[in-house]
């Protein structure tokens, strides 16, 4: 099971986002120890941050190292050159959450030592905090990094892939809090769908429920390059009702023209070319030069299939 940090980085916020850190001196200048400093070394591997600075919640991210000895990486301030450090993955917000959004009450609620707030539901003063359960599932909701149940999850992501996985929280039957890591599928799907509740079909047109709409790849995900598999273009929305599979078994492809055409693989049941049938001559919807290569890549793909 994670749990949730909080940590005010203020002005030092950008340069610790660029290096994908989070880092705090050993001793003040007296040589005192700082709680909101020696928590850091507490913190685990997959564990979850909320960065807040200048008065918004801007990033979340998913703990890679635990704390280690760093030299400062910020060239002002008064700070000892030695101190800690965590690694990081950083999700920036799409939108920044003003800490006004944060519900008064879960701040009041879930103030007192250790916490980042106090009695009034305002900031306290210092580095790195506990944070509620509560308020860390709070934020991630808020900023749509909860996993839906069609998502494909890992523990970790794949190691030098994580700037295309982000973080998410799973809340299991039992109401236990883990922290899992999702592709960039759900980017393509929020980017595809845009919070809609119905959709169009790309391939047979017909308006659905986004429950019955598959994010799809026009060219096989496993085929695409990096840049291609983040590329929006790269999905369609395909309806369950048929359209998703025949697309991927290559039963139907689309012409260079946007235009659905029957094969490249042969359709031998009656009820299935009658199927087929019904499709066959309809434009496309959102075809265009923007993803005509990928329908190109599936028409050969599956052209050379049918040859073996
Ligand atoms: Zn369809």
């Amino acid at each position: 099971m994670s749990k949730f940090w909080w940590v005010n980085q203020g002005r030092t916020y950008t340069r610790e986002l660029d290096l994908g850190i989070a880092w705090a001196p050993l001793l003040t200048a007296k040589g005192g120890k700082q709680h909101h400093w020696d928590r850091m070394d507490l913190v685990q591997v997959g564990d979850v941050v909320v960065h807040y600075a200048e008065g918004q919640i801007r990033s979340v991210s998913r703990v890679l190292t635990t704390s280690h000895q760093a030299s400062n990486p910020h060239s002002d301030g008064d700070w000892a050159q030695v101190g800690r450090e965590l690694k990081l993955s950083y999700v920036v917000l799409d939108v920044a959450l003003p800490l006004s959004k944060l519900p008064e009450a879960m701040r009041r609620g879930n103030s007192g030592y250790g916490s980042p707030f106090d009695k009034y539901g305002a900031v306290n003063m210092g580095y790195f905090f506990d944070l509620a359960d509560e308020v860390g599932i709070w934020v991630m909701e808020e900023a749509g990094l909860v996993a839906d149940k069609d998502d494909v999850l890992y523990d970790a992501p794949p190691s030098g892939e994580s700037q295309s996985y982000e973080t998410v929280i799973v809340v299991g039957p039992d109401g236990e809090v883990t922290v899992k890591t999702r592709a960039e599928h759900h980017k393509l799907k929020a980017l595809l769908f845009k919070g809609q509740k119905e959709a169009d079909c790309a391939l047979c047109g017909k308006t659905l429920p986004v429950s019955l709409l598959i994010t799809a790849h026009i060219k096989q995900r496993a085929q695409c390059s990096k840049s291609e598999r983040i590329d929006q273009n790269v999905v369609m929305a395909a309806c369950v009702l048929g359209c998703d599979s025949l697309y991927e078994k290559g039963f139907v492809s689309v012409d260079s023209d946007g235009v659905l055409i029957a094969g490249p693989r042969n359709a031998t049941a009656t009820a299935l070319i009658e199927h087929i049938g019904v499709l066959t001559g309809k434009s496309v919807l959102g075809f265009g030069a923007h993803n005509e290569k990928y329908f190109a890549w599936h028409r050969s793909a599956h052209s050379e299939i049918k040859m073996k």
